[in-house]
């Protein structure tokens, strides 16, 4: 090869650098997907400084021959190895990017690798072959990746901060340690530990690793299937909530996929368990003939589309939604049950004292105590359903429609919270939020009402728009009708009501239909549904007792009987909680009458 076909080799893979390698994460990536492809069995991720200064990734895996070695960082020979690499990936996601020549061309690596026999090792300074020779490695591989786009007068252009280049290793890591939890990972920044695994193959272990006790206690187990998919993995209960999506964790087929529209079906599937800008932790693996799957890549991240997305949707949103209306999600007050939102992801970047504290092994004995108390809870389980009637009996899980046992009110404080007892405990109840959820659920079955009820108004309403509104409503006259809402242009920018449904007369009608028309009149990319549902809520809110009503207690037993046989009885239409508890033995406990 002329000097000339180098150098042009060398620049072309720095061009392709700009695209393949944006963030310390895209290099982290490539090494970590050739250790897995290699199929090692721990592979450790060492960083200095984010992985900006250096990064080291360490396998165990097969290793290679010196050809091989050399060949890996040739754009060239890229392809050769893609296909051996293919192999490993049939009926999988196979993807690689040509990554490691462009890596190469815009840092310094080192390559220390074994296939069992012979060790080599390999040194490349910005694209140029400086080094081969015998290496000690026994069995493996090792890549030490320095400097990355040193010899790039654009270098600040790739790398953010430090602390977001660490984010997004530490993201990525975790997902592959979730997707592998056969493989032992370390990642480690400046030497403090960010993530260890045991490779033990229990994804329960790995969410308990990556997001520690508190989340892996408030984990649901979910599971399903139909015709096309296998649906399987946790979800959090409703009151641990993130503000981002990063703790969304797609697995399909084994391979972490990104696809915004499965992680709405998860969040609707919480609707109204969580506030709207709230997302659950999951980790939903996914199982597809991969003839249903479309994998549109990117080398920096995976996009997949699916054939039959309709009953993938049917399948998530049923799933979780059973699984969320099985439960008792009365969030326990003397419990710690909030989580520090960047207690698993970030503060631990920048908060050193909490690894040197990290006690693995009293964590690991933590949540060996816990799983030993979630087998035993499951073997009373599998006992009884061995009871001669045969029926499955699931101590957590409760019949519909019984989800709060009987409470019976005792006062009111602070003219909101409503106090109640039962034999369990005791409870306080947010009044508004509890008649809100009450109202919610009665006008959304009137609204879903295809030949709703109405009346004629004694009193006719006017109402007067703007005209910039009164255009919009003009165009969605059909939306009043199907609401069953009886109307007349009346002159300029005018309706007449005459007529309205009858599930509205609960509420103050003129303000109720005020809030109907203001919604139809902002919408925006329409959906009944949606639209519906924000009927519901908002006339729900308006109609329902405020803080500061003095109700009596015949009213709170009312409210309290009618809450109790909601579909949702635990949040309010904004997600917000309308129940908590203090169990009878929180109280003993916090009294120092029982001891623990
Ligand atoms: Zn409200
Ligand atoms: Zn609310």
């Amino acid at each position: 090869m002329s000097k000339i076909q180098i150098m042009d080799e060398v620049l072309a893979n720095k061009i392709a650098a700009g695209e393949v390698v944006e963030k310390c994460m895209n290099v982290v990536k490539e090494l970590v997907e050739n250790a897995i492809d290699a199929k090692a069995s721990e592979i450790k991720i060492e960083l200095i400084d984010s992985g900006v200064k250096e990064i080291r990734v360490t396998d165990d895996g097969i290793g290679m021959d010196k050809e091989d070695a050399v060949l890996a960082f040739s754009r060239h020979a890229t392809s050769k190895l893609k296909t051996e690499r293919d192999l490993f990936h049939i009926g999988s996601l196979g993807f690689r990017g040509e990554a490691l020549p462009s890596i190469a061309s815009v840092s310094n690596v080192t390559l220390k690798t074994c296939n069992g026999e012979t060790g080599t090792m390999v040194e490349i300074h910005g694209g140029k072959l400086i080094t081969v020779e015998s290496s000690d490695l026994q069995q493996g591989t090792s890549i030490v990746v320095k400097n990355l786009f040193y010899n790039t007068p654009v270098r600040l252009k790739y790398l953010k901060n430090l602390y977001t280049e660490l984010s997004y290793i530490t993201e990525y890591v975790n997902k592959m340690a979730l997707s592998y939890p056969n493989i032992r990972f370390l990642l480690t920044n400046n030497e403090k530990k960010l993530l260890k695994t045991d490779g033990s193959g229990r994804l329960l272990k790995v969410i308990h690793d990556i997001y520690g006790l508190s989340v892996t206690k408030k984990m649901i187990e979910i599971q399903g299937e139909n015709e096309d998919y296998k649906i399987s993995g946790y979800i959090s209960y409703p009151e641990l909530q993130k503000s981002n999506k990063n703790a969304i964790t797609l697995l399909v087929n084994g391979r972490v996929i990104r696809n915004l529209d499965i992680i709405r079906y998860i969040t609707d599937s919480y609707h109204t368990y969580i506030p709207q800008d709230r997302y659950p932790i999951a980790v939903l693996k996914i199982e597809v003939d991969p003839i249903l799957v479309d994998v549109n890549v990117h080398p920096t991240k995976m996009d997949i589309k699916f054939s039959k997305m309709d009953t993938l949707k049917d399948l998530i949103t049923k799933t979780i939604t059973e699984k969320l209306e099985s439960l008792t999600l009365i969030p326990d007050a003397a419990l710690e049950t909030t989580v520090d939102e960047n207690k698993t992801r970030i503060s631990t970047v920048y908060t050193p004292n909490r690894f040197e504290e990290f006690d693995e092994v009293k964590k690991d004995e933590e949540f060996q105590e816990f799983e030993k108390m979630t087998l035993n809870f499951e073997v009373q389980e599998a006992e009884a359903s061995y009871l001669p009637n045969g029926t499955e009996i699931k101590e957590k899980e409760i019949p519909k429609k019984e989800r709060i046992k009987k409470m019976y009110p005792v006062g009111l404080v602070h003219g909101t919270y409503i106090v109640a007892e039962n034999e369990d405990g005791m409870y306080l109840i947010d009044q508004h939020a509890a008649n809100e959820r009450v109202n919610y659920e009665y006008y959304l079955k009137e609204l879903s009402n295809p030949q709703p009820a109405t009346m004629d108004l004694l009193v006719p309403i006017t109402m007067e728009f703007p005209s910039n509104e009164y255009v919009i409503l003009k165009e969605n006259f059909h939306l009043l009708d199907s609401l069953g809402i009886g109307y007349e242009e009346f002159g300029f920018q005018t309706i007449v009501i005459r007529s309205i449904p009858v599930w509205l007369t609960k509420s103050n009608v003129e303000q109720a239909l005020r809030n109907i028309i203001d919604i139809i009149v902002v919408k925006e990319d329409f959906q009944l549904e949606r639209f519906l549902d924000h009927i519901a809520a908002t006339v729900a809110c308006k109609a329902s007792i405020k803080a500061n009503d003095h109700i009596t207690l015949d009213d709170m037993e009312v409210l309290l009987e009618r809450l109790r046989s909601c579909e949702n009885p635990f949040t309010c239409p904004h997600g917000r909680p309308t129940i908590i508890t203090y169990s009878k033995y929180d109280l003993e406990k916090l009294f120092k009458r029982a001891m623990s």
